[in-house]
């Protein structure tokens, strides 16, 4: 099996010079030179003979390579079709890699999962776009296909984000989403001199491990997220505020009142001192307040 050669600045230039082509800002192009970081990438997911990965975002076939030697196949959704002719010719040396062309935001990974690995939990590593990061994760939550986890690259801020709890200043509905639906983990900081070009920011690979079960039930999980949402939306604001002023819901501030009160929580909290559970316990008590209307 070939051995990666990309992943240090001399090869990349060079391919990106034999090809005119020159990082697009728009797609959040910066290409890892770290060799070190890409192997500390693939130890992070855990990537084995057995694995079928999806790659968001190849590039010019960096991490394509380290993937494509260790797991059983690669699948690498590219938006930037400027970058097609490169990826045949750096992945010309493994045929357990295919290049799929399009926006990962509207591509059926569900299909991809079930054609590729039988339906098995596939394993999701990427050197993400920026611009993009937030959706794309949630997205790949939300789309329900088989995942056993995310291995990716992304700014260091938001990583912190994901971890964080209540209390903390950055604790929000990114982080209660993360955790609703995986435990995360940051594995190690990347320093923005191991990118060309180099990022404004340091990054972090951060492992999100999916729940097999999320950590709490829920009646309806749509009406939990679109209480997590209502509530980080006026942060300073009383929860009750909140979700009577949410144009998602149609409580009122007395029903609002009511629910944190049949939940146990003082009618004046904000959403950002309450944990999982507490935002479980509030979404069944307006769904019953809910079911009551209609009654
Ligand atoms: N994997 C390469 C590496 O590590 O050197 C490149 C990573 S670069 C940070 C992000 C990649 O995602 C770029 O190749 C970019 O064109 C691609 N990309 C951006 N938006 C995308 C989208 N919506 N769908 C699929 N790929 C996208």
């Amino acid at each position: 099996m070939a051995e990666p050669y990309l992943g240090n600045p001399g090869r990349t230039s060079e391919i990106l010079r034999k090809y005119n082509i020159s990082a697009k800002k728009k797609y959040g192009q910066n290409f890892l030179i770290d060799a070190g970081a890409l192997e500390g990438i693939i130890e992070a997911a855990g990537v084995t003979k057995d694995d079928f990965v999806l790659e968001i975002g190849p590039g010019i076939g960096t991490l394509t390579q380290y993937l494509a030697a260790r797991a059983r196949k690669v699948c690498a959704v590219e938006i930037d079709r400027s970058l097609l002719p490169i990826l045949e010719d750096t992945l010309n040396d493994w045929d357990n890699v295919e290049v799929v062309p399009g926006d990962i935001l509207k591509t059926d990974i569900g299909e991809i999962a079930e054609r590729e690995n039988g339906g098995r939990p596939i394993k999701v590593v990427a050197n993400l776009p920026y611009y993009i990061t937030t959706p794309i994760i949630l997205g790949l939550f939300e789309s329900r296909a088989p995942m056993e986890s995310m291995t990716v690259m992304v700014q260091k801020e938001v990583a912190d984000r994901m971890q964080a709890g209540p209390g903390s200043k950055i604790y929000g509905a990114l982080s209660l989403v993360v955790q609703y639906h995986s435990e995360p983990r940051i594995d190690f900081i990347v320093h923005p001199n191991s990118f060309l070009p180099q990022p404004g920011v340091d990054s972090a690979v951060v492992t999100l491990k999916r729940h097999r079960q999320p950590p709490v039930e829920v009646k309806d999980e749509k009406l939990l997220f679109d209480l997590i949402r209502a509530s980080f939306n006026q942060r300073r604001k009383k929860l009750s505020n909140g979700i009577a002023n949410f144009a998602g819901f149609s409580f009122s501030r007395g029903e609002a009142e009511e629910a944190l009160k049949r939940a146990g929580v003082s009618p004046t909290i904000r959403g950002e001192a309450l944990d999982l559970g507490q935002f479980a316990k509030i979404a069944d008590t307006l769904y019953e307040i809910r079911a009551e209307k209609q009654q």
